[in-house]
């Protein structure tokens, strides 16, 4: 039957071709083979009355016959009976296991050869009767046959053709029986009973036909309802599409025209393909290759569920979700599709911004560390197969904390913003680059040729980062350091790669930043030992692991002692004697410098208060220790634990602090001033040397790093100049300074002839115990010499 056509009177009322009810030849518009194989299931159904109606006639003939019927007319009369019965059995059981939907026209056709058989046994019965009992016994012959007949129209009709050859043969036998009693006016009787038995067969298949005809189209007209009910209950957006088998538009639904723009009216018959791609737009690609993938399924007229296709409606492009299977009419042939369908544009557009989401960052626009990740998969898949080299590089800003906290993140956030900017400009085709989080970025460089090119990069990315930056009204300085791996070399994995990169930044950022290191394998060993250093540091203060050691300043002039510098000194349990240039460091990364840093000027305040009162104590503190909030208190808390004099504490900064969180440590420095401390500038020289940082704050004293002295004393012109603009600057804006480093006597005469005015080195003395400093105070000061 035609899908969706509405079953209506006329087609149950239709005559029903001959041929084609009797299993012979296909008839026009219906799935015969369909009703075929209905009409045998139903034969098979009736199996068991079938077997008891011609066993019970069997069983009642072989009583009824024995004696009359000598054995060799009997006995293969019983056998003709049972093997008939047997054919059909077999049959129906066949029909009944079949899964198949239909059957072909001699499939339907093999039923006959049972009816034949057991036609042939039953027809025989009278005339046998006649020959070799009589007629009496041949009017019993024909009445258990006539019995049979009945059942056969009832039970046997619905597969008319099997039914009317029985039934034909039990005429003739009926009619052959009556003929050889000589009885001829019998046969209008027969004639008869033929007519209406074949009537009532006839009657019964094409009753059940319609029947089934009927059953079957409401169950297609069920799941119409239920498509559509689908339509309107279970998803608002789902829309019922329908295209006949020359992809024209078949009774569309409102929904289905709306999603088109237009009326369902004006869309009947129109070509489906025609509305939803607007032709001539060679720019679609994605829309060409999705409808070409609808086209494919429906030529293939396969069935398809959930698939996306671009679509083009009225010149907007559109995301569909399409489903769909063909309709196949009753006699196998194609009718066209469908489905049903939704516009999933708004969910497309959203997935496609959390896929960009979660590829990019927000605030940069720049691949983000998952991006960046996958493309470095790649690249090194590429290196492989090309047999050649690509590069991570690693980039953090430095100084942007500062930024960050003194100007505010939003400020921050557009120095990010601007970076970003640069580095894309440094990036070419070989190279991407994405952020990493915070203050970090990463560069994958696709074909990396060798290590000179990628610190020709690397460099180009510190120079150009650090360059002022001019936002909102301000003039930033921030630097770079970068770190460098390259595949296969160091690293086979992403992971490894990137990590090594890391360790290689790290090691830059330690090395005085704004430089690049490549990753050489040492670095692992030197992070392995940190991370043990900081391991074991973290509880040498609680096992009393740490000391303080105490070296002289001596005036320059008298040489007398004037100060002393706490120096802290490390003996630890798993490493032996470890240097403070090795593991402040650590301790600073780590944030361990503030308990130690407490732990220091609290032990170093009570240690002056052994010493006389004209000598002070100078401290050393961490840029991190200065940005803490009760930096002050700690201060505060050291001296009046200790009762010293704040005059005689003076806390020892290096420029480093000029570089991060400035206010913040100008105003921790100034609030320890206002209680009476000195401040020194320390390492003066070293870093990032203006003598510019001199006027930012009222230092007591300037400390000349070891390098200018000894630079000055063999003659560097360069130290010389900065030894003596240093002196003179202090001097115009009353600073002490201190020469640091002073080794050897000539030392000590050069840097008192230029000017300083005191002098710390081992030529005085060399950080000594506690023990030993005060000792020093029971002896005249030329012992310092020694
Ligand atoms: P620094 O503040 O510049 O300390 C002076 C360093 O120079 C000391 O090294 C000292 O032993 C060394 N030194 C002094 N005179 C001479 C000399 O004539 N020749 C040579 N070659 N070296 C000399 P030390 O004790 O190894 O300290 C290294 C650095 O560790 C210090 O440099 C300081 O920055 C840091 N440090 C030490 N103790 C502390 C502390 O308690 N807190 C903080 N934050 N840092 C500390
Ligand atoms: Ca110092
Ligand atoms: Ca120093």
């Amino acid at each position: 039957m035609i899908e969706n056509a509405p079953i209506d009177e006329r087609t149950l009322r239709q005559t029903l071709p001959a041929t084609a009810v009797l299993g012979l030849a296909k008839g026009p518009d219906l799935d015969w083979p369909r009703l075929w194989m209905l009409q045998h299931r139903e034969l098979a159904r009736l199996r068991p009355a079938r077997v008891a109606c011609h066993g019970a006639g069997a069983a009642l003939g072989a009583v009824m016959f024995f004696g009359a019927l000598p054995v060799f007319v009997l006995v293969p009369w019983l056998v003709l009976l049972t093997v008939g019965l047997y054919i059909y059995t077999r049959r129906d059981a066949h029909v009944l296991q079949s899964e198949k939907p239909s059957l072909t026209a001699r499939e339907a056709r093999s039923h006959l050869l049972g009816s034949i058989v057991l036609g042939v046994a039953w027809a025989s019965t009278m005339p046998l009767l006649q020959i070799f009992a009589g007629p009496d016994m041949a009017i019993r012959g024909l009445v258990l046959g006539a019995g049979i007949a009945v059942g056969s129209v009832v039970l046997m009709g619905v597969v008319p053709l099997s039914a009317i050859v029985f039934a034909t043969l039990l005429t003739a036998g009926a009619a052959i029986g009556f003929w050889l009693a000589g009885n001829d006016g019998m046969l209008l009787f027969v004639g008869f009973f033929t007519f209406f038995g074949y009537g009532s067969i006839w009657i019964r298949a094409t009753d059940f036909l319609r029947f089934a005809i009927a059953e079957n189209a409401l169950l297609e007209q069920t799941h119409t309802v239920s498509l559509l009910l689908r339509e309107f209950e279970e998803n608002e957006a789902d829309w019922l599409w329908q295209i006949d088998k020359s992809r024209r538009i078949r009774s569309a639904s409102p929904r289905f025209a709306f999603a088109l723009g237009e009326s369902a009216a004006a869309l009947e018959g129109r070509p489906f393909f025609d509305l939803i791609c607007d032709g001539g737009d060679d720019e679609a690609d994605q829309s060409t290759q999705s409808l070409r993938d609808l086209a494919e399924s429906i030529k293939a007229t396969q069935s398809f569920s959930n698939l996306l296709v671009l679509v083009k409606v009225a010149g907007e492009k559109r995301w569909w979700e399409l489903s769909g299977t063909p309709m196949i009419g009753d006699k196998g042939e194609y009718l066209g599709y469908r489905g049903v369908g939704s516009d999933v544009t708004q969910q497309r557009k959203s997935s496609e911004k959390i896929a960009y989401l979660a590829r990019y960052d927000t605030l940069t626009g720049l691949p983000n560390r998952l991006m960046l990740h996958e493309t470095l998969a790649q690249a090194m898949e590429d290196a492989r197969k090309w047999r050649r080299r690509c590069a991570f590089i690693m980039i953090d800003l430095d100084r942007f904390k500062a930024v960050n906290d003194s100007l505010g993140h939003q400020t921050g956030d557009r120095l990010l913003e601007q970076v970003s900017r640069r580095l894309e400009e440094i990036a070419g085709e070989n190279e991407i680059c994405g952020r990493l989080g915070g203050d970090e970025f990463g560069i994958v460089v696709r074909d990396a040729c060798d290590f000179g090119a990628i610190d020709a990069l690397a460099r180009k990315v510190i120079e150009r980062v650090s360059q002022p930056y001019e936002v909102d009204r301000h003039t930033l300085f921030v630097g770079a350091s970068v770190g460098s791996a390259l595949a296969p070399r160091d690293g086979k994995g992403v992971e490894e790669l990137m990590r090594n990169a890391d360790l290689a930044l790290y090691r830059a950022k330690d090395h005085g930043r704004g430089v690049h290191f490549a990753y050489e394998p040492s670095l692992h060993a030197d992070a392995e030992e940190r991370r043990q250093l900081e391991f074991s540091l973290r509880k040498a203060l609680e096992q009393n692991e740490l000391l303080l050691n105490f070296q002289p300043v001596v005036d320059a002039t008298t040489e007398q002692v004037v100060s002393f510098e706490a120096l802290v000194r490390w003996q630890s349990e798993e490493h032996g004697f470890v240097s403070p240039a090795k593991f402040i460091p650590v301790a600073e990364d780590t944030r361990l410098i503030l308990p130690i840093g407490k732990w220091v000027l609290k032990q170093a305040c009570q240690e002056a208060m052994a010493w006389p009162a004209n000598v002070k104590i100078n401290v050393n503190v961490s840029p991190e220790q200065l940005i803490q909030a009760d930096f002050t208190d700690t201060v505060i808390e050291a001296l009046s634990a200790s009762g010293l004099d704040p005059q005689r504490l003076e806390i020892e900064v290096t420029e480093s602090i000029f570089l991060n969180d400035t206010e913040v440590a100008r105003e921790a420095l100034a609030n320890v001033m206002a209680l009476g401390c000195k401040v020194a500038l320390d390492d003066f020289g070293t870093g990032y040397s203006s003598l510019g940082y001199l006027r930012k704050l009222q230092f007591s004293t300037i400390k000349v790093d070891r390098s200018f002295v000894q630079g000055a004393a063999q003659g560097s012109s360069e130290s010389l100049a900065i030894v003596r603009a240093v002196v003179a600057m202090a001097q115009s804006l009353e600073m002490k300074t201190t020469a640091e480093g002073v080794e050897t006597t000539e030392e000590a005469d050069l840097m008192r002839t230029m000017g300083c005015d005191r002098i710390q080195g081992f030529h005085f003395g060399r950080p000594m115990t506690s023990v030993d400093a005060r000792a020093l105070f029971d002896r005249p000061y030329q012992a310092l010499r020694a």
